[in-house]
């Protein structure tokens, strides 16, 4: 059995990988095992629509049952952001450490120091008429992690905003812990586990 993961980022594929170990038929292929290049913009204004447009868009490519994600940071205290612009904050091709500074330079007098990470996973299951599959069906999935942000950048595992952000429950950032680890409860992994329950649910798996 085929599926799309919609990225080209491979970690996200080491990380559905391990959750689906009980089904080792499952083949996962990314963008880049499809030789697929482009990406549609994700210009809408929530993580739901970005998975949403990300996976429909994955299905009709491929006529695969498509997963994609839409995953972000808010900041209380930043009204939000960085929110679903996450990934084009203070600039697309800025380097994380630079940006990280600049959030918690941003913080420096702020006591208020909540946050959480948001993911949405949406499942495309195409039917209908090629190219368009109009009658494709799709399933969203959320995971949310709730946490503040750190004093200072900590941690050298894992991307982005992980050096600053600590999960509640944990003394320490999501890039101080291991990948298994961060997985067990990160909004990604949370959200990734339940849409592996609905391909199960649906005779999929
Ligand atoms: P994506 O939509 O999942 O590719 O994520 C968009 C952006 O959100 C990324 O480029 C990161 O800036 C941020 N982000 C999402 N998930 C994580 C995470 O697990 N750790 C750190 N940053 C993340």
């Amino acid at each position: 059995m085929k599926l799309c993961l919609a990225t080209h980022n491979q970690n996200k594929v080491i990380e559905l990988r391990s959750l689906l170990s009980d089904h080792p038929d499952v083949e996962i292929l990314t963008f880049n095992d499809l030789d697929i290049t482009d990406e549609p913009e994700e210009n809408e204004p929530t993580f739901e629509g970005n998975a949403r447009l990300k996976a429909l868009w994955a299905a009709q490519q491929t006529g695969l049952i498509a997963l994609a994600d839409d995953s972000g940071l808010e900041i209380d205290a930043l009204n939000k952001e960085p929110g679903v612009y996450s990934a084009r904050y203070l600039g697309k091709d800025t380097p994380y450490p630079e940006k990280n500074e600049i959030i918690l330079d941003r913080l420096k007098n702020i006591s208020d120091r909540s946050a959480r990470f948001i993911s949405v996973v949406a499942i495309a299951f195409p039917q209908g008429s090629k190219p368009h599959l109009e009658n494709t069906d799709i399933i969203c999935c959320e995971g949310i992690m709730e946490g503040h942000i750190a004093y200072a950048q900590k941690g050298s595992n894992g991307f982005g905003y992980d050096p600053i952000f600590i999960p509640s429950g944990f003394n320490e950032t999501y890039a101080q812990m291991s990948t298994l680890d961060k997985n067990k409860v990160s909004h990604r992994g949370q959200a990734f586990r339940s849409a592996v329950k609905i391909l199960i649910g649906k005779g999929k798996l």
